[in-house]
């Protein structure tokens, strides 16, 4: 008894201390029924609710790994993931392969039914998937240009409608949750993911990232409606800029730069309503972001208002043990997880996180409290979904899944990306009927064309189910005529190694094709891949493709070098002998189309890009960096070689026609800090045929006591214009829209001077008064 007594004080104090840490749950904003759930569940139960496994796991196959084809589940399994252990969630495919929507629905509705049926309280799981640019895992799903494709339409209304497309086909394959969108910023084109950012920037990303947002879970957020998804902002906090470039290693990122750089679409998106996001699975200033309850609770609970799921990364529990060695043991990282504020981990391979979470509350180190705020969470958002009434959507109710209705949108939003970077002397368009040697290692494939998480992750069984669509090749001897189209590849990758790989170096036959064409179409760039393996030693082109450039450049016949990759691998060697530069990026299905579109004038490009890209691998900047990256341009004495030296700037992208821009006024020349200042031109299409452009609003704070941006993006606008047509287009900029993140950490606005750039217009306006707008808790 006495012991029993000594026991229970132990627990009560324990239990105590670990509720003091946790922030009271939103307890008054969930429902009458989550609430009676609640109530009613044992540990296991609510833990189960926690706990996310990949679909391996429960199918029948030789390990949690792998299994066997066709896919079945396995009833034993199944019963000890929903029955025994409760567990509330499934993501991802098995095998690492594309689905039928009818195998999703056969898959999903099986687990539904044990799980709304065999289970004590009867409730549904949530599935998630990557979904990330159409619904990546089902086959004959439309897919859309990469989300850095998507950037440099800059086009809103596309980004949407993509989105609406992938939450219906989502929905179609029977998953209501997507781990999507990615709000990282692509300001380092070493990193291995910069393809899955919208952009370098921050204001870019923050509009595009709304936009997709709407798109997936309705203008309401109304994600209950089955061809609505709940969207998962990803990866929660900073993770893009890693020191190294590489994927998964430490970042060192002052608070300032945190708050001035990396919040901001975050905040936007939580603002935007979205339901989930998942964490960033690397390491910042020292702390996994996994176990740092000041980005978990203090930043995105408290200060950003965050109410919905916190899902953790791939395996990211563990590695707090096994990589990152801040747990000594694998049940201290769930200890330090679930109190740093994790809702639900995706552990995926096991259920020792169920038997650790049980025990820890059992122990006293995580309290009940903590466990039923993350459990109320997970179960509104099942709720939201509507999966207590609809555990399981049918594709047969989906019928424009994989239309023509949908694959025009996907090819129109290929179309607005691709981004004409040089035109000698108005080569492209080329006329139909004239001789072309396609040729470069990207020339024929779908692969390259689509990039990672297609299909699968890596994206290397993208030819076994992209078949019907066109390659490069294809599509432009579709538009022109097979007759005058030669191909030979010179250089091909080796789709059985890595994605660097390169095979079948034959550039003396190039050579030998090239003589009987009058045009070159050179398609260089990458292979696909994804996350860690597609980590980097050299941001330039390969030795190979650059050669192949190189040889090809001598022949003297004009080359058009078509860039087909995930980041900008470096051109400056050979930039100068191309006659012209396209960038696809990872346009998707319909890149080839799109880009035989352009090709041939079909299409007007008005793609603009959402980097810099870089002229060399030492000289990585973006475009809002700081003064004191363009000393060459204020030294007069030396001329710093090495200083600032870009091969194309942010936000640029040629036409085939040309825009004049003028008469550019302020509303006003004087602006208090509550103010908004309207910013009015006039665009005139002056070429002789229609026309796309993207109007830039740059703005810069000349003097602050922070140094300030260069400039900053401050507002854009895509404009259709006849030819001869004009428009007016206006920018309202509220003058807090301008504030800065100052050494106090508020965002403030400082008297003075600010320069208004749009095009080669200049205009000038003043703010009239210091003003910081929000009071601040440090993160760290
Ligand atoms: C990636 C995430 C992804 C998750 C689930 C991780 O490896 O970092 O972006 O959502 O896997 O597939």
């Amino acid at each position: 008894m006495k012991k029993f007594n000594i026991f229970s004080c132990c627990l009560l104090a324990l239990t105590f201390m670990a509720t003091a840490l946790t922030p009271q749950p939103p307890k008054d904003k969930a429902s009458k029924r989550v609430e009676d759930l609640l109530a009613k569940m044992t540990l296991e139960e609510k833990v189960g609710q926690m706990a996310q496994v990949t679909l391996d796991v429960i199918t029948q196959g030789e390990s949690e790994y792998v299994s066997d084809e066709p896919l079945k589940l396995d009833d034993k399994l199944v019963k000890k993931a929903l029955i025994d252990y409760k567990v509330g969630s499934i993501l991802n495919t098995a095998n690492n392969r594309a689905r039928t929507p009818e195998k999703w629905h056969e898959v999903i509705g099986q687990l539904q039914q044990v799980a709304t049926k065999e289970t004590r309280l009867k409730i549904p799981i949530v599935y998630g998937i990557d979904a990330i640019h159409g619904v990546t895992y089902t086959a004959g799903a439309t897919f859309f240009p990469q989300e850095v494709g998507q950037g440099a339409t800059w086009n809103r209304e596309l980004v949407k409608k993509g989105a609406e497309i992938t939450a219906y086909e989502t929905r179609a394959s029977s998953i209501p949750w997507n781990f999507s969108p990615v709000l990282d910023l692509g300001r380092d084109p070493r990193y291995p993911r910069m393809w899955e950012t919208f952009s370098e920037d921050v204001y870019l990303t923050t509009e595009m990232g709304k936009q997709m947002i709407k798109g997936y879970e309705g203008q309401n957020n109304e994600v209950g409606n089955p061809v609505r998804v709940a969207s998962c902002l990803k990866h929660f906090l900073g993770y893009s800029v890693p020191g190294s470039g590489k994927d998964r290693t430490p970042a060192y990122i002052p608070e300032m730069e945190l708050r001035e750089r990396h919040i901001p679409a975050f905040k936007a998106a939580v603002e935007a309503g979205a339901h989930s996001v998942m964490i960033n699975s690397g390491v910042i200033n020292g702390i996994p972001v996994h176990a740092n309850r000041d980005i978990l609770i203090k930043l995105l609970r408290e200060e950003l208002g965050f109410e919905g799921v916190i899902v953790t990364d791939w395996q990211d529990i563990d590695n707090l043990f096994t990589r990152d060695r801040i747990a000594k043991t694998p049940k201290e990282a769930v200890k330090l997880a679930i109190n740093a504020g994790i809702d639900m981990s995706m552990i995926p391979y096991n259920f020792k996180f169920c038997d650790y979470l049980v025990e820890l509350v059992n122990e006293g180190e995580v309290s009940m409290d903590r466990v039923d705020d993350a459990v109320r969470r997970i179960l509104t958002m099942k709720e939201k979904l509507g999966l207590f009434e609809t555990p399981v959507t049918n594709y047969k109710d989906y019928p424009k899944f994989g239309s023509e209705e949908f694959e025009k949108a996907a090819f129109a939003t290929a179309s607005e990306a691709v981004t004409l970077l040089k035109n000698t002397d108005n080569i492209l368009p080329l006329k139909k009927g004239a001789k072309i040697l396609v040729t470069g290692p990207n020339a024929n494939s779908m692969r390259s064309l689509n990039g990672g998480w297609s299909y699968s992750w890596q994206g290397e069984k993208v030819e076994e189910f992209a078949a019907k669509y066109n390659t490069i090749l294809e599509a432009v001897q579709n538009a022109t005529g097979k007759e005058n189209v030669v191909y030979e590849a010179g250089v091909s990758y080796n789709e059985q190694g890595k994605y660097w790989e390169e095979k079948d170096i034959n550039i003396d036959a190039v050579i030998k094709a090239a003589s009987s064409v009058d045009y070159i179409v050179l398609c260089v760039g990458e292979n696909s891949y994804t996350e860690k393996p597609g980590d980097l030693h050299d941001l330039n082109l390969s030795d190979n493709q650059l050669s192949l450039a190189k040889v090809l450049a001598k022949t003297g016949k004009p080359v058009i070098l078509v860039l087909n990759e995930g980041r900008p691998r470096l051109i400056s060697k050979i930039e100068q002998e191309m006659a012209a530069v396209v960038q696809l990026y990872l346009p998707g299905n319909f890149g080839g189309d799109a880009f035989a579109g352009v090709l041939f004038g079909d299409i007007n490009p008005s793609g603009k890009l959402p980097y810099t890209y870089p002229m060399y691998a030492n000289t990585l900047v973006t475009y809002d960096h700081k003064p004191s990256e363009e000393q060459a341009k204020m030294a007069g004495m030396y001329d710093y070689e090495s200083d600032f030296a870009i091969q194309y700037p942010f936000g640029f992208g040629l036409s085939y026609t040309t825009f004049e821009y003028s008469d550019l006024t302020v509303s006003t020349k004087n602006l208090d800090p509550e103010e908004s200042v309207t910013i009015t031109l006039n665009v005139k299409n002056t070429g002789n045929r229609e026309g796309k452009e993207v109007v830039q609003l740059f703005i810069s704070d000349l003097y602050a006591s922070v140094t300030p941006d260069v400039k900053r993006l401050r507002g854009f606008e895509k404009i259709s214009l006849n030819a001869g047509e004009s428009k007016k287009v206006s920018f309202t900029v509220k003058a807090q829209e301008l504030a800065f993140v100052a050494k106090d950490l508020r965002w403030t606005v400082e008297e003075g001077e600010y320069a208004i750039q749009v095009g080669k217009l200049k205009e000038t306006f003043n703010i009239t008064k210091d003003k910081a707008y929000n009071t601040v808790d440090r993160i760290f």
